[in-house]
């Protein structure tokens, strides 16, 4: 049978079994090292407030508060909200993170950007 990822879309490296975590959306129970995993920082007050927020503070700079969480989502819920997106094959094949691919993509478009403008 026909495999569509070498290592079946986990990262288990010899192990027999991991420890399983909740999704953050929709609960579902998920391996950790199949997980996607995202540390997400947020301001507390939404960025339409935010200068209103700070116009009425007492305090001089003084910076709001932010969360930090780290973020557990399944494959699902990633895909949907658009985390990781589907990639046809021979772009699968290519062990390079989608996330570096997409920094260097930006890295390469940046520089003809400023030329154009010079
Ligand atoms: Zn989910």
């Amino acid at each position: 049978m026909p495999v569509k990822r070498r290592n079946h879309g986990r990262a288990k490296m010899n192990r027999g079994h991991t420890h399983t975590t909740n999704c953050l959306n929709c609960g579902k129970l998920v391996p950790k090292d199949k997980i996607i995993k995202r540390y997400a920082i947020k301001n507390v007050v939404d960025a339409s407030s935010v200068k209103d927020v700070s116009d009425a503070c007492v305090f001089e700079g003084y910076e709001l508060p932010k969360t930090y969480q780290k973020q557990f989502l399944c494959i699902s819920c990633a895909v949907h909200r658009r985390v990781v997106r589907p990639r046809n094959a021979n772009v699968r094949h290519n062990r390079v993170p989608l996330y570096l691919k997409l920094k260097m993509e930006k890295a390469e478009s940046r520089p003809a950007k400023t030329e154009k403008s010079e």
